[in-house]
């Protein structure tokens, strides 16, 4: 059996051998059950990774946390002073933190597995004889393959054959210029930077093709072999994780030194050291916003799941928060505007246009044009509903000709194809060589019209001969349908003198053009309506495309890119513009890649958050440079997609507007949920502070404060993660790059609500104690005042400017009956009576705490009122709508 790795050294072998060694076959590859059979044998195409944790072991993991070190000591203090149902609760907190803890660590790493596996990498390999996509992790030695520029090399391959093949090979060797690739043996001491022959697992193809046989897979590659180990990953963070966990551990740090500082304080007040040590515990526990890095990585982890069923696979976590700060969306157009189906209308030959419909018998002009747009042209004729498969230009154009009676098998048999130059972006054309009956050969070639129109000495008649070129009434025609929103290719035919010899740059003939075809592309319908809902969220959308300036225009006018005139500039043109008039263009045509990235830049440098689409090779830097990188799940290379911070699974420009929107709905639900905790971490603190302070009896007992932090927390908090996004979220303006989290307006309602939560509960304690209650009945009254307040302050943070929140919220309404059914136990279970130091409340102390709570909430309200955006103009708050295309 073949072993996961070829033996001798595969540079060393020369290609034919390889085939008998690895028993596949040059022609057909391996057969599907033998393919099976090696993954079967070998293993599967992956590399190795360090051993997963074990539950247990992630359970532990959770506990290694200093706050968690201060409450375990605190529990074993209280423990052995005798405080056991002090030192219970501390411990039931603790346990219910690590398990929230690593629920919410298992959920954020489901959710990003999952989308890891959305985007695996597929591979060309030829299987019984058919061309095939499979997954790369499916790969057997033995396979063959097909090399394309973008494809990510998925395993060891050596090179059968290639036309100018490039690699980057930076990720393996260093080395930051693409190499050429050739096959052939080379000597056994070639070392790895210079095996020609050998295309390495992790390396990408930059230009040109070939095709290869897999010679090592998974851990038997040099890739696997320099990373014997990869290490398990762990969480993921972001930016604003990082943030958050930095500012709790700071918090944390403050707190505990308080406590430290109170605990003295109340000693020298002359409460007991047992008492007050709890007492301080007690303050730092409810302080410390324990809940707040764990509800961000769900409320992201909901974020990523809620896109993903949107169609946009999100690759890295950080760009989940920094969508909803997109300003500035530069967007391809074919494929993501338009839904890449074309179709040819109108064809131009020997001078006549022909609107399409079928013209027979054909004059030699036009059968000349079609027969270049057949031979000149990588798609395939199929069966069934799809009449071709390829690249949509090209399917369109085998079609046509098919519609006007042209045997696209036939004409293609009797002109065999003996080389290409394929069609790249930024050259814009592609040719193929091609040898007649006679022997002779013969050379097609299409592309844009300026290229292919600059290349020729000739045009051809009506009736088959040639005339000297008329080209700027050729370049005007080729601008007419390019006015219409139509994508025109121009063709051309030349007689090479080899037969590798292509026209352009090295090579003295001229061409002859034959022709233009004028194809279709409809716009996609619901990214029109995207279009218009990203200009009224106060995104500019700006088209970058390697088409026509005019058919780029028509295709802006379509979709109200602008208001006006969308003003448009071509690739040329860009090249001699000052930054500072770029950045007003709604539509960049003939873009090189180069300039993408020149784009994004300068965008940037104008304070914008930009995410730029990009599917091709060369958009790779471009694609990291922007702030949400963006590529194409269908038709994006491999090396996009990995550049990529996010994929669209369709293609479609409406999944980029629906992940903003996600992305804004993540921001929110991250500032509702601090809006609703930290006041509640303050007021538990400063209840207990406060009390020990002024030498005032505790209107909360630690064991009661430590069960309603972490009751309130886990039941009522958490739930305003699954909150769903508000209507009209996406009538706002982008917030603006770098606002932080907690903005003056927040700030205001945080101080608001606690200094009522603190202030309550003092005076509903004092006051039960002046109306004759007892201690523990008083000190019952506060809790439920306390944990009321918060279902009640919950509510009104369903939404931080509206008084209606959008829709339901099933996990709050759970979420509040079950706090409810709780503390109905704590108040009236004898047992928990007795645990708790608790009594049931009288009526008067019921209203009491209904009162509170609906003051909580009124004032919140309130707040909202007197603050609502368009009352006051601040600088943290969304501006008016300023048109788009003004900025
Ligand atoms: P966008 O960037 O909006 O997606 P695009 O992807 O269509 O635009 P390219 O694929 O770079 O842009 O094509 C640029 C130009 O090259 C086209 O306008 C067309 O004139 C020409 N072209 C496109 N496909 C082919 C092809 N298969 N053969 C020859 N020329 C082509």
């Amino acid at each position: 059996m073949i072993d996961t790795a070829i033996r001798p050294p595969a540079h060393t072998i020369e290609a034919a051998e390889t085939i008998t060694l690895l028993e596949t076959d040059e022609q057909t590859g391996l057969t599907e059950a033998e393919a099976t059979a090696r993954n079967v044998h070998n293993g599967l195409n992956v590399l190795p990774t360090g051993r997963a944790t074990s539950a247990l072991g992630r359970f532990f993991r959770q506990f290694n946390d200093p706050l968690v070190y201060v409450l375990l000591v605190s529990a074993g203090v209280t423990l052995s002073l005798g405080q056991f149902v002090d030192s219970s609760v501390i411990f039931a907190v603790v346990l219910l933190n690590a398990v929230v803890g690593l629920l919410q660590e298992s959920r954020a790493e489901h959710a990003l597995a999952a989308l890891a596996g959305m985007v695996a990498t597929g591979v060309r390999v030829v299987r019984d004889g058919v061309t095939v996509w499979i997954r790369a992790e499916k790969l057997a030695v033995g396979d063959l393959v097909h090399l394309r520029a973008g494809d990510k090399v998925a395993a060891d391959y050596l090179l059968l054959s290639a036309h100018e093949l490039q690699i980057d090979e930076s990720a393996l060797t260093g080395e930051a210029a693409p190499v050429t690739k050739t096959p052939g043996a080379l000597p056994r001491a070639t070392a790895l930077a210079d095996r020609r022959n050998i295309a390495h697992a992790g390396t990408v193809v930059t230009r040109g093709e070939g095709a290869a046989v897999v010679v090592a897979i998974g851990a038997g590659t040099e890739l696997g072999l320099i990373n014997q180990l990869m290490t398990a990953t762990g969480v993921p963070t972001t930016p604003l994780t990082r943030k958050l966990s930095g500012f709790s551990r700071r918090l944390s740090v403050g707190i505990v030194a308080l406590a430290v500082v109170l605990f003295v304080i109340g000693l020298l007040r002359g409460y007991r050291a047992g008492e007050m040590f709890t007492a301080a515990v007690t303050m730092a526990v409810g302080a410390i916003p324990e809940g707040l890095p764990a509800a961000v990585s769900i409320v992201l982890a909901i974020g990523v799941v809620r896109m993903a069923r949107r169609g946009a696979i999100v690759r890295r976590l950080p760009s989940v928060e920094t969508l909803g700060g997109t300003t500035v969306i530069c967007t391809d157009k074919t494929g993501t505007l338009t839904t890449n189906r074309m179709t040819v209308t109108t064809v131009v030959a020997g001078g006549r246009t022909h609107e399409w419909a079928g013209d027979a018998p054909l004059p030699p002009a036009l059968r000349e044009c079609l027969l270049t747009g057949v031979l000149c042209n990588e798609a395939q004729p199929a069966g069934g509903t799809d009449a071709a498969v390829g690249d949509p230009t090209e399917t369109a154009l085998l079609i046509a000709a098919r519609e006007a009676g042209l045997d696209i098998g036939a004409e293609r048999s009797a002109r065999p194809r003996v080389d290409v130059l394929p069609f790249e972006s930024g050259r814009n054309l592609m040719a193929t060589v091609h040898r007649t009956a006679d022997g002779r050969l013969t050379g097609y070639l299409k592309g844009a019209p300026e290229t292919v129109l600059a290349l020729c000495h000739d045009q051809l008649r009506e009736d088959g001969t040639a005339e000297p070129p008329a080209t700027s009434a050729q370049r005007e025609t080729a601008e007419t349908f390019a006015r219409r929103g139509l994508r025109v290719l121009a063709f051309a035919t030349f007689t090479p003198a080899r037969d590798d010899a292509f026209p352009g740059e090295a090579s003295p003939e001229g061409l002859t053009l034959v022709g233009f075809q004028a194809m279709h592309d409809p716009p996609r319908p619901a990214a029109v309506a995207s279009v218009a809902a990203c200009r009224r969220a106060g995104i500019a959308v700006k088209m970058i495309t390697g088409d026509h300036g005019e058919t780029a225009r028509a295709i802006a006018r379509t979709f109200a890119l602008a208001d006006g005139e969308p003003k448009v500039l071509t690739g040329a043109e860009i090249a001699v513009t000052p930054d500072d008039a770029l950045a007003g263009v709604d539509v960049f045509a003939r873009v090189s890649p180069e300039q993408k990235l020149r784009l994004v830049t300068l965008l940037q440098e104008c304070g914008d958050v930009v995410a730029m689409t990009g599917d091709g090779v060369n958009d790779a830097p471009a694609l990291r440079k922007a702030d949400i990188g963006i590529a194409m799940g269908r038709s994006g290379t491999e090396v996009a997609k990995e550049a990529a911070d996010m994929v669209l699974a369709n293609d479609d420009f409406a999944t980029i507007e629906a992940a903003v929107e996600e992305g804004r709905a993540v921001f929110d639900n991250i500032r509702k949920f601090m809006a609703w905790t930290l006041p509640t971490n303050i007021a538990e603190g400063l209840v207990i502070l406060v009390a020990i302070v002024l030498g005032a009896q505790l209107p909360m007992l630690p064991v009661q404060v430590l069960w309603i932090n972490m009751t309130t927390a886990v039941f009522l908090g958490l739930s305003l993660a699954f909150e769903p996004k508000e209507t009209g979220i996406m009538a706002r303006r982008p917030r603006p790059p770098g606002q932080a989290l907690m903005t003056t307006d927040l700030l205001r309602r945080i101080s608001l609500v606690s200094v009522i939560l603190v202030a309550g509960s003092f005076a509903v304690f004092t006051w039960q104690l002046r109306a004759g209650a007892s201690v523990t009945g008083a000190r019952s009254v506060t809790i439920t005042v306390f944990v009321f307040a918060q279902i009640a302050y919950l509510f009104s943070c369903r939404s931080l400017d509206r008084f209606r929140p959008t829709g339901w919220n099933p996990w709050v309404l759970g979420g509040v009956a079950v706090m409810i059914a709780l503390q109905a136990s704590i108040l009236y279970v004898p047992l928990m009576n007795e645990l708790f130091h608790t009594a049931p409340l009288t009526v008067g102390g019921w209203l009491l705490v209904l009162g509170l709570a609906v003051t909580t909430f009124l004032v919140a309200e309130v707040d909202k009122f007197l603050w609502r955006p368009g009352r006051r103009h601040r600088a943290d708050r969304p501006e008016p709508l300023v048109p788009a295309a003004t900025r």
